[in-house]
């Protein structure tokens, strides 16, 4: 690790201050991902601005037609919480899914957008519902937010405030976990909203989550797993790494969608 100095602001806006005062600095959250980083001297930030001295960034509530969730809350909160379990299970479930225990005690769901990672699992939760994601400069939509691979539509003194999740109507979350990192090597969110559209947005496949809408219009003509029979997906833009091919992660696609259409006929 390089030496930095820390900060532990006591308002969101005094962190914003402190980021936009110097372009070298970051913000931190629950660091497990930027610690490592820091760790293997990846990054060398003049100031950690840590987050978790900040009041009212861990809260969970219903809003309008879905939850406001703050940036700060931990995939574990998520997991345990009642609020969402009656409103968004699969949400709960997804986040169950997230690492491994301690992963899920320190790690939040602001981190993990604001990192996308392409085999993060709460972008395709925002992208697929079109979230909104409330920041210190205002509002960015979902549908906008994930430029590319670690990317996203933040500026670099920009912090997210929280996010309102749409809760849609059934929704499936199917997930094919590398054993060791439990991250994704593809993952599938199949959603029906409270408007009768069907989404479905993948991750871990490709540089960012996206939808897959060769899915989206077979499932539009007959929602059955078989009419999913005959529906390829070009490996062309895929990952391919030392822990699956492209055409594998191709491949799942499909097969993930099918096991979530077939849960979603079950309930
Ligand atoms: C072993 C392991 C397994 C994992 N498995 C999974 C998995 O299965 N699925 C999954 O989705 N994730 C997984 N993760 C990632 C983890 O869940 C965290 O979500 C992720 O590391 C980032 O969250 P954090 O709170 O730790 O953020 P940090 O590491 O503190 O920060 C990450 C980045 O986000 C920025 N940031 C943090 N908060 C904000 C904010 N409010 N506004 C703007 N920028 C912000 C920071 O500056 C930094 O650049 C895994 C991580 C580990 C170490």
């Amino acid at each position: 690790m390089y030496a930095f100095d820390y900060a532990k602001p006591a308002s969101l806006d005094e962190a914003a201050r402190l980021l936009a005062d110097d372009p070298e600095a970051k913000a931190l959250a629950g660091g497990q991902t930027y610690i490592p980083t820091l760790k293997q001297r990846l990054a060398q930030p003049t100031r950690l601005v840590d987050l978790a001295g900040i009041p009212d960034l861990a809260t969970i509530k219903e809003e309008g037609d879905g939850l406001a969730v703050g940036a700060m809350t931990t995939h574990k909160a998520v997991a345990a919480s009642p609020v969402v379990q009656r409103a968004f299970p699969e949400l709960a479930y997804l986040a169950s899914l997230i690492g491994d225990p301690a992963v899920r005690a320190m790690g939040t769901i602001g981190g993990s957008v604001a990192n996308n990672d392409p085999a993060a699992d709460y972008p395709v939760v925002v992208l697929t519902l079109d979230a909104t994601v409330r920041t210190t400069k205002g509002e960015h939509r979902g549908s906008d937010f994930f430029p590319g691979m670690f990317e996203t539509a933040l500026e670099p003194d920009e912090l997210i405030r929280e996010f309102h999740i749409p809760v849609p109507e059934a929704a499936a979350w199917e997930k094919f976990r590398n054993p060791a990192s439990r991250y994704a090597l593809v993952s599938v969110l199949l959603v029906r909203t409270k408007d009768g559209e069907i989404r479905c947005g993948v991750g871990g496949a490709g540089p960012t989550c996206f939808r897959a809408t060769a899915i989206e219009d077979a499932l539009r003509s007959s929602f059955a797993p078989e009419a999913l029979d005959g529906v390829t997906i070009d490996a062309g833009d895929l990952n391919e790494d030392i822990h699956a091919t492209a055409a594998y992660r191709a491949h799942l696609i499909p097969v993930l969608a099918k096991r979530c259409v077939r849960r979603m006929l079950r309930r």
